[in-house]
């Protein structure tokens, strides 16, 4: 009877440990950090994949045919095709330094892509201009490449909501990765409704509608940020609420901020570049 009740307290205590590892590869969601908690050391003696899950894999949605959107009259452009370059509306700005250079992603054909040598300007770009809450509109396309470019190292790229936020951009047509870390997603935090993805070389379009959040004096969310993502005229994201930064590294982070740039993000992959086109913000 002694030896039961031993084997019984020993097994819960497992169990309680078990219960709060974060799970990687092939686990499910791992427990989020209570969303208002600051600390900085979150992601100390972690590694990226304790905060990767893999099912279930959204379901794939076919997108229906869809013309180019035109920009609405009241809608600031930030890259329509006509411009030589990007010098009117985007810089390239070093985090580290904050020194700002002209943005040298390749212009050509009324289409930007993403320049990756770092050696020559390469790096992500950002709006000189910095919004609130908005809707914008943008289009991208993830060149055919290899099948040995997999997972993340496919056609990397993504939209930073105020320099904070990233909504992933991703080839996940037939290629599987973690699940919030797929295309549509918010990176790191919640997954995509479903998978809306057109097929390498054609034109992928985003609608994504955002609501800026609004801070407590002590840096806490009084009003927290909002995202809907439409792809192709699909919803990724229904008025998902925001909780925090998106790390790659640890969980999210809350951070008070005012308003900030629009960023495109340059992927460290060795995956052929993204282009994007016809990228246009309304404030709201
Ligand atoms: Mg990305």
């Amino acid at each position: 009877m002694k030896k039961l009740f031993v084997l019984s307290i020993f097994a819960l205590a497992c169990g309680a440990m078990f219960a709060q590892q974060p799970q990687g590869q092939q686990g499910q969601r791992p427990q989020q950090q209570p969303q208002d908690v600051r600390n900085d050391k979150i992601g100390v003696g972690m590694t990226p994949t304790m905060s990767e899950y893999w099912s279930p894999q959204p379901k794939v949605v076919t997108p229906g045919n869809q013309a180019t959107a035109s920009a609405p009259s009241d809608a600031i452009i930030l890259f329509d095709g006509t411009q030589k370059s990007l010098d009117d509306n985007w810089v390239t700005k070093n985090m580290r330094t904050q020194e700002v250079n002209p943005a040298k992603w390749t212009v050509k054909d009324g289409v930007m892509t993403v320049n990756k040598d770092m050696r020559n300007g390469g790096g992500d770009i950002q709006t000189k201009q910095e919004f609130g809450s908005f809707q914008l509109h943008l289009e991208w396309c993830v060149p055919e490449m290899d099948a040995k470019f997999t997972s993340q190292i496919r056609g990397n790229s993504g939209v930073y909501l105020q320099n904070m936020y990233e909504v992933q951009i991703l080839d996940c047509y037939n290629n599987e990765t973690y699940v919030n870390g797929m295309t549509g997603s918010l990176y790191k935090q919640t997954p995509p409704l479903v998978n809306a993805m057109r097929k390498p070389g054609e034109w992928q379009y985003y609608d994504i509608i955002y609501n800026a959040p609004v801070f407590n004096a002590d840096g806490t969310y009084k009003v927290r940020p909002y995202v809907t993502v439409i792809q192709n005229g699909v919803v990724l994201q229904n008025h998902t609420e925001i909780l925090g930064t998106t790390e790659y590294i640890g969980f999210p982070q809350v951070k008070a901020h005012g308003d900030g740039p629009i960023l495109l993000q340059c992927h460290g992959d060795p995956s052929p570049s993204i282009s994007f086109r016809n990228i246009w913000i309304r404030k709201l």
